[in-house]
C-alpha cells in the first residue's frame, strides 16, 4: 500500500501549511497542474492558490510544475505566470519526470514534496521517486475520460481517509 499512500492528505493546495514544510527542511514544491492548481472547468487558478504560490516564493521555496498534460504551451504559460519551473509530458506514475524536476531545480528528494490530486499518477510517481507526497482533492469534477476510471480505484484506497481542512 506504500505506493498509493500519500504522506499527507489536505483538502486543497492553499490549505497546505508552507511554514510547517519549510521548518521541516522542505525547500522544493513539485506541483501537479490540472485540478490541483488550475481547475479543468475555469482554466484559471483561484486567487487563494495564487496567493499560496506567492507565499511559497516569499519563503524561498523552489516551485516546479510536473504535469502529464501534453499541451506544453498551456503548461509552460502557467508555469511562467507563477515563476515556476516546468516539466510537461511527465508520464506520471513513472518517476522519471520527478527525477528530472529535482535535477532541474537542484534539490534532493528529501528536500522535496510532490503535491497532486491523483493517487495513481501524482502520488505513485512521487513515492517511486522517493519524495514526500501530499494528496489534495481535485478542484472540480470535470476530468478526462480515463481519469474517471482511476477515480473509481482511488475510492478504494481513499476510503475513510481524513483530509486536513475538511
Ligand atoms: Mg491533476
Amino acid at each position: 500500500m506504500a505506493l498509493v499512500s500519500a504522506w499527507r492528505y489536505v483538502a486543497s493546495v492553499d490549505l497546505i501549511d508552507l511554514d510547517e514544510l519549510w521548518s521541516m527542511g522542505i525547500r522544493c514544491l513539485l506541483l501537479d497542474r490540472d485540478n490541483t492548481i488550475v481547475p479543468r472547468d475555469t482554466k484559471r487558478a483561484p486567487e487563494s492558490v495564487r496567493a499560496w504560490i506567492a507565499r511559497a516564493h516569499e519563503l524561498g521555496f523552489a516551485v516546479c510544475f510536473v504535469s502529464n498534460n501534453f499541451h506544453s504551451k498551456q503548461v509552460e504559460a502557467n508555469a511562467a505566470e507563477f515563476d515556476a519551473g516546468c516539466v510537461d509530458h511527465a508520464m506520471k506514475p513513472f518517476p522519471f519526470a520527478v527525477h528530472r524536476a529535482l535535477k532541474k531545480m537542484g534539490y534532493t528528494a528529501t528536500q522535496t514534496v510532490m503535491i497532486g490530486d491523483q493517487v495513481y499518477t501524482d502520488i505513485c510517481a512521487g513515492n517511486l521517486a522517493g519524495v514526500r507526497t501530499i494528496l489534495v482533492r481535485p478542484q472540480c469534477r470535470r476530468e478526462l475520460w480515463y481519469t474517471y476510471i482511476f477515480r473509481a480505484f482511488e475510492g478504494i484506497v481513499l476510503h475513510g481517509k481524513h483530509f486536513e481542512g475538511e
